[in-house]
């Protein structure tokens, strides 16, 4: 019997009987996880390499702390896009091509889960707020806005994620300014442009709307860093500003860090590339940092850092560093994991498919992410 399966049945007893429905989901208590999309496509030479690596403090301190799997890769698959959202929706959702194309005339690449991602799975096996199962993502990638659930029947919207995002902050402030109306005309005027232009560039996710812990949540942002736009982090230091405040203010259970800024690459020469590798890094330590220094989080918490996609390594390429072209290094990425319940000081010396991560995380927190195909590493969990 198949947990829908058994929910109907208890929902079936239950009624014949008149007694109250038994409460569907149990109190969580841990441990919490910390999911970071090492993303925007990096390669293993600058990353994981030891030698080359640009990011001292994942390489040389964080690997030794877990479990390094120097060897992940997203499986060759007739229709596999090695990229950003299909990455991202390969962790969520532990399969391939469980997405669709959400069918938007303003911007394109925008992929909709069409499984249960790990939100969902969190949600529905545990009495976790939506407000704790946090996705704190990019400026300018409202595409991934799509990411908080998927359209599967028996999961979706209930069971859906929250969303930290400058887009979100934009949508709280111009409403704020409407709402308000204390401005100059002309500022009023702008507001309502801006304001119709976001809700324009993503419908689906105006319904419902954020909960009322993150609605206060961007009441303190925006009280800390004004209306101007000008004094608050940009680029992946803006994800690590959202995300270290959500873990004092919101203490999410499973919270995912969709850092990008490496895929400037794209446009720009390597050192953009590079250097934005070096702002994950250091992000990822204040993200540590942030938990040690946490009692709730401390001695409690999962980690695990993994890329979205690799990037090729072909240096007759005519632009170097590019994703799309489906050859074998934007397939080759790698995980770090470490935390409670996960073995210390470990590589693990094998091929592992990028669809593991989500159903380890499952077996992590305690539940099975039931549609997932790939394979919980759980020898690595103790
Ligand atoms: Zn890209």
């Amino acid at each position: 019997m198949d947990r829908r399966e058994f929910n109907t049945g208890l929902g079936a007893a239950a009624a014949a009987s008149l007694a109250p429905l038994p409460a569907k989901a149990q109190v969580y208590s841990g441990p919490n996880v910390i999911l970071v999309r090492f993303g925007g496509g990096v390669r293993r030479a600058e990353t994981i390499d030891e030698a080359g690596t640009y990011a001292p403090y994942l390489r040389h301190i964080l690997a030794a702390r877990g479990v390094f799997v120097p060897d992940m890769r997203i499986a060759q698959i007739d229709g596999v896009d090695t990229s950003h959202a299909e990455g991202t929706l390969n962790l969520l959702t532990g399969r391939y091509l469980a997405y669709r194309d959400a069918g938007s005339q303003l911007l394109q690449d925008r992929l909709e889960p069409t499984e249960p991602t790990l939100f969902e799975y969190l949600r529905e096996a545990f009495d976790i707020p939506s407000h704790q199962a946090l996705l704190i993502n990019g400026e300018d990638r409202p595409q991934e806005e799509f990411f908080t659930y998927g359209v599967s029947p028996h999961y979706g919207i209930a069971y859906r994620s929250e969303m930290l995002s400058l887009h979100r902050f934009k949508l709280y402030k111009f409403a704020q300014i409407l709402e308000e109306g204390t401005s100059r005309e002309a500022t009023l005027i702008d507001a309502r442009q801006q304001y119709d232009a976001l809700l324009a560039a993503d419908p689906r996710a105006i319904t419902p709307g954020q909960s009322p812990e993150v609605t206060e949540f961007w009441r303190r942002w925006r009280g800390h860093y004004g209306d101007d736009g000008l004094r608050n982090p940009r680029g992946d230091r803006l994800l690590t500003a959202l995300a270290v405040r959500a873990l004092r203010e919101l203490r999410p259970r499973l919270m995912m860090v969709n850092y990008q800024d490496p895929d400037y690459v794209h446009w720009g020469n390597p050192s953009h590339y590079t250097r934005a590798i070096q702002i994950i890094d250091d992000g990822l330590q204040r993200l540590v940092e942030t938990v040690e220094s946490d009692p709730f989080y401390r001695g409690n918490t999962v980690f695990v850092v993994t890329p979205d996609c690799g990037r090729d390594a072909n240096p007759l390429m005519s632009v170097p560093f590019q994703h799309h072209f489906n050859s074998r290094a934007a397939h080759e990425t790698w995980a770090v994991l470490f935390g409670t319940g996960i073995d210390q000081g470990r590589v693990l010396d094998r091929m592992v498919d990028q669809s593991a991560i989500a159903p380890t995380i499952a077996a992590s927190m305690g539940f099975r992410a039931a549609r997932a195909e790939g394979d919980a590493l759980s020898d690595v969990l103790i």
